[in-house]
């Protein structure tokens, strides 16, 4: 099969048409038409073989999670996703693979109205950039370099579900049999929290995703907004699953330091906690309130008021 034959019987029309798309795949380059009053917010994302997936994922999760990361992106900005190209090296064209990648790619795709506007195809280690634009209000994007002190902090979700159900996959922990499909769905399929991080826009003073665990991504916005904070380990959302799997400690420890949740965490002024209630309630999205932003520069971690020393946890980034 010929590179342009796969373009056409992969990717070409694949996606919903969108009226900003003016050329969309096959020309030189892909025109669309920004609406006004908007930024454009782009993010790009890398994904290779052997460093950020094991060869063993189903190749539809891979391509459900090769955007949705990109999308998690565009959630911590308040951006509204549109439209995305696609780099893919393959070591040979398997139809079978291609087949399920994309079933997987555009399923996300539709379900967020991101049309696929372009890309390139070559061959060798497998890898896939996805390079998603968004939309957002021209001065309405959150930062992280812009939350005060006093300001509540809060995240969405549940924390540590990916990271244990990587370690499922991995054989490195064993787990209640009725929890096993959630927390390994959690890790092949994470949920980008698009329509939450639009709803803070005018309520939140900063956002992040979540993609290295909140002590590493925290880390972040305080830096960015030369402030510390303060952290309640007993109020970090765990789910269910964790809480049945392993002992409260392990959980803590897959909360703090998990990567891939792609949940958002996100400071919200003391003055807009109401609203906050009423506005991401209205999502559907459970969100919990985890600490408080502090003078300073340090990072403190309290259980039941006293400092908290994390158990010997470590978390290998594969
Ligand atoms: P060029 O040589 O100009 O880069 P290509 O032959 O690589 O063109 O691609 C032809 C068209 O197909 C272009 O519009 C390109 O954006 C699109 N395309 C190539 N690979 C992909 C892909 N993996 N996903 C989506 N569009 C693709
Ligand atoms: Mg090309």
């Amino acid at each position: 099969m010929k590179e342009f034959q796969l373009i056409a019987k992969y990717f070409t029309g694949r996606s919903q048409s969108r009226r900003d798309v003016q050329i969309g795949i096959g020309d030189d380059c892909a025109l669309v038409t920004p609406a006004e009053n908007k930024s454009i917010a782009i993010s790009c994302d890398t994904l290779v073989e052997n460093v950020h997936f094991y060869p063993d994922i189903p190749a539809k999760h891979l391509g459900y999670k090769s955007l949705a990361v990109n999308l998690s992106d565009l959630a911590a900005m308040g951006a509204e996703p549109a439209w995305m190209t696609l780099a893919l090296t393959m070591p040979e064209v398997d139809e079978t693979w291609l087949e399920q990648y994309t079933e997987g790619l555009f399923d996300v795709a539709d379900y967020y109205g991101v049309s696929l506007i372009g890309g390139d195809t070559t061959r060798g280690t497998r890898a896939i950039t996805i390079t998603v634009h968004g939309q957002v209000p021209t001065d309405k994007a959150l930062r992280r370099n812009t939350a005060q002190a006093g300001d509540w902090i809060y995240v969405t979700g549940t924390l540590g579900d990916s990271a244990l159900g990587l370690d499922i996959l991995r054989n490195k922990q064993q787990v209640p049999g009725q929890y096993e499909s959630y927390l390994t769905h959690r890790h092949y399929r994470p949920t980008p929290r698009v329509l939450a991080g639009q709803s803070l826009r005018n309520l939140a003073s900063s956002a992040i995703d979540i993609s290295d665990g909140i002590v590493s991504d925290i880390t972040h916005i305080l830096k960015g907004s030369e402030l510390g904070a303060v952290i309640s380990v007993e109020d970090l959302p765990l789910s269910e699953a964790m809480q049945a799997s392993v002992s409260n400690d392990e959980a803590i420890g897959y909360a703090l330091t998990g990567g891939e949740d792609y949940e958002l965490l996100f400071t919200i002024p003391e003055a807009q906690k109401g609203a906050l209630e009423t506005t991401l309630g209205q999502t559907g999205v459970k969100f919990t309130q985890i600490g408080q932003m502090t003078q300073g520069t340090s990072l403190r971690l309290l259980k039941d008021g006293e400092s908290y020393i994390p158990a010997n946890y470590s978390f290998e980034h594969f």
